[in-house]
């Protein structure tokens, strides 16, 4: 018996890096099933291949409403009902300051950041309210260690994430008191998380960053870069109705202490 025992979950962006763990993670909970919204056909074949029957694939674009409906139906169809929405999928703005934008370029990227990290949490929330209103379900969104504090970007990506706390409080304040609505806030994580189309950064992965995680694993109080599993107990406790009922418009962070960033100088024992 696992934390979340015959559950249903539709999990966006799942086919890699932390979605892709959660989905792992849930269903090693016991969950029943878990419906997954991934934009790139080809990675539906390697989803079955692992998962088989306990997943159901919907392939489109989380700026779709069409897409966010269709996963939603597929989920709730294949398994019956849906208990938790877990709001993933994001792209990264590859620290793109200010200065560097020109002409179109800053627009064309706020456009598209804000329409994945910010416009696909509001969408996919809308598609699965009714079928959470059902179940007394919940949802958890994917904010970060960027969405509290400066430097974990560009002015795009963190004004994105700063702007996913406050869609976290106004869907838990609406939604209540059929809905609880949650948010993990991972810090810098070992991820192919990749850059907007807009910059030419569609192909550019943050894991490919030279010398990424030990300049991450550095800056950490608890001096390590997290991978993607690493979060995973935190969506299980915020999607367990038993271990968490009374927790909504909660961040919980998982950023190996960005607040208290850098660590005492410790003294040799004498
Ligand atoms: P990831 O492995 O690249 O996961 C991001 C997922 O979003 C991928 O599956 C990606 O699909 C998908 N995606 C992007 N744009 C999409 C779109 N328009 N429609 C549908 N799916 C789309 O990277 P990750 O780090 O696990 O990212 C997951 C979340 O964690 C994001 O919200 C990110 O902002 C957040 N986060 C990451 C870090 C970090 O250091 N890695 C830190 C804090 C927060 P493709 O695989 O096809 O590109």
């Amino acid at each position: 018996m696992g934390w979340l025992n015959d559950d249903v979950a539709l999990v966006t962006g799942a086919n890699s890096g932390i979605g892709l763990a959660v989905v792992r993670r849930f269903l090693a909970e016991g969950a029943r099933g878990v419906g997954v919204l991934i934009r790139n056909a080809a990675q539906a074949d390697s989803m079955y291949e692992e998962f088989g029957d306990k997943v159901v694939v919907t392939v489109g674009d989380v700026r779709s409403p069409e897409s966010n409906a269709e996963a939603v139906d597929a989920t709730v169809r294949t398994f019956g009902k849906l208990d938790t929405l877990v709001g993933n999928a994001g792209v990264w703005d590859h620290f793109a300051s200010l200065r560097r934008y020109e002409g179109s370029t800053l627009k064309a990227t706020f456009e598209e950041v804000f329409g994945v990290n910010v416009l696909g949490y509001m969408l996919a929330a809308h598609a699965a309210a009714p079928a959470l209103r059902e179940t007394r379900g919940s949802m958890i969104f994917t904010l970060s260690n960027a969405s509290f504090y400066a430097g974990g970007g560009g002015p795009v990506y963190v004004a994105s994430k700063h702007a996913g706390v406050g869609l976290v409080k106004q869907l838990a304040y609406e939604l209540a008191p059929d809905i609880r609505v949650n948010a993990v806030a991972p810090g810098g994580t070992v991820t192919p998380l990749k850059g907007p189309q807009a910059l030419g950064r569609e192909n550019d992965r943050l894991s490919d960053i030279p010398g990424f995680a030990e300049t991450v694993a550095d800056a950490m109080a608890l001096g390590f870069i997290a991978r993607p599993e690493d979060h995973t107990g935190h969506y299980v406790l915020l999607a367990s109705r038993v271990n968490s009922p009374a927790t909504t418009a909660t961040v919980l962070q998982s950023d190996c202490g960005w607040e208290i960033r850098g660590r005492p100088v410790r003294k040799k024992a004498q």
